[in-house]
């Protein structure tokens, strides 16, 4: 089998534990399967980065900031290299532009347009380990770029795809998908089975244990994936299609995502083309919209609301500040201290109540709703980031997830 093994920031924290990832990597070797590894930076080594470069500027250049923080993936993947070959076990390791990931240039945020896998192909057949620095490519332009944040899981999946694995195996610090963040709600139970839709909504949503591009990818290419802990060898959680699912719970988790911010302007002209014009700018300044929120306009102007992640806040200042400066706006304000709780089911499709009982459980922790957004399977709401937790657990026992 060809197998594509990736590990976490958590699994490659310490020397330590990069040594136990080397020795796991070569029980996988020794039972007779090539294996391309894929690493994460050591824990909280990017974050660290990205602090260094806010010591110098509120704004860095964003090539400056791939060239800093595709370094951290590089060190690990070079040390677990040297503790491979160390004990017998042939190992290189690859940078992403070695091992072929071709992205676009929207640096911070790269998308991969194309893997070459020559370089990791000849490396298996000369019966080598190939170990690649994970969240990392290169533009058509020759820089480095990154894949977004918890891009790691992105590029394990690709090379899954490009290698067509027989399986692509992401070890993190919980032993699999659980039906909400078991550091939240120590009752989430672990799912032997999630379908990718479901996956993807979770982790588009907030759950951070899979990067969402890369379930998408994961879906896209039908790559076999499963999450399981790198510290024991206890069964993970599948990520499949719906079909090979057999009970479908009407609520499969909840998910949390800190990380929006508000965006509230008031006094917009009311006019047509009104919320095109500002939806495309921030658009086409790559800021990500989630929820909408128009008033009914009266006196010639209306408010618009919306959330962003906070990652693109700064940008989206700047595009709304251009209506301000045109008058096409009269007042903004921003909301860092929000975050979203979802509920995410494709029981839902068929069911009617699921939201309702979200609301009435809010309701019941007098807990304010400030926007409230649905889909076939998802229910999601804003609130105020100091109730996250107890809404989370509140949702969980509403749901009957612990059961
Ligand atoms: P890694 O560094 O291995 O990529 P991450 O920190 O990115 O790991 O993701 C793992 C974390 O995801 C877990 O420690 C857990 O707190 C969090 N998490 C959030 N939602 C879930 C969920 N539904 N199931 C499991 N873990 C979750
Ligand atoms: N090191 C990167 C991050 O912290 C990528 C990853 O871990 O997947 O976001
Ligand atoms: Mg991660």
């Amino acid at each position: 089998m060809l197998i594509v093994q990736k590990f976490g920031g958590t699994s490659v924290g310490d020397l330590e534990r990069i040594q136990n990832v080397a020795n796991r990597v070569s029980e996988t070797r020794k039972a007779g399967n090539e294996v391309v590894v894929v690493v994460s930076a050591m824990s909280g080594e990017t974050n660290k980065l990205v602090a260094y470069a806010e010591h110098f500027s509120s704004n860095p250049q964003k090539t400056e900031l791939d060239m800093l923080l595709s370094s951290g993936e590089r060190v690990t993947a070079s040390l677990l290299a040297i503790a491979l070959n160390e004990m017998g076990c042939k190992a290189v390791s690859m940078t992403g532009r070695k091992a072929g990931i071709i992205t676009d240039n929207l640096h911070t945020k790269a998308r991969i347009e194309e893997i070459n896998p020559i370089a990791m192909r000849n490396a298996l057949n000369e019966g080598q380990i190939v170990v690649v620095a994970g969240f990392q490519g290169v533009s058509a332009e020759g820089n480095v770029t990154t894949l977004g944040r918890g891009g790691s899981d992105l590029s394990a999946v690709a090379i899954a795809g490009a290698l067509q694995a027989d399986l692509c195996e992401i070890y993190t610090d919980v032993s699999g998908i659980f039906t909400t963040d078991p550091r939240i709600e120590p009752k989430a139970k672990k799912l032997n089975r999630i379908s990718y839709d479901e996956m993807l909504e979770l982790a588009s949503l907030g759950a951070k244990v899979l990067q969402n591009r890369s379930v998408e990818l994961a879906k896209k290419l039908n790559v076999n994936l499963v999450t399981r802990t790198s510290f024991s060898h206890e069964e993970g959680t599948l990520i499949t299609k719906e079909e090979n699912i057999m009970e479908k719970p009407l609520v499969s988790g909840i998910a949390l995502d800190k990380n929006q911010a508000r965006v509230s302007l008031r006094g917009v002209k009311d006019r047509p083309g009104i919320a095109s014009e500002i939806f495309n700018k921030l658009a086409n300044n790559n800021v990500n919209i989630d929820m909408i929120i128009q008033n009914v306009g009266h006196d010639g102007s209306t408010n618009i609301d919306f959330t962003v992640p906070k990652s693109d806040l700064n940008d989206a200042k700047n595009v709304v500040h251009a209506f301000l400066d045109s008058c096409d706006i009269k007042e903004e304000s921003y909301d860092e201290d929000i975050c979203k709780v979802s509920i995410v089911g494709v029981g839902m499709k068929s069911h009617t109540g699921v939201a309702a009982k979200a609301f009435s459980t809010m309701a019941a922790e007098n807990i304010n709703i400030h926007m409230i957004s649905t889909s076939e399977i998802k229910v999601s709401m804003v609130i105020a980031e100091k109730y996250a937790e107890l809404a989370v657990r509140s949702l969980h026992n509403a749901y009957r997830l612990d059961k």
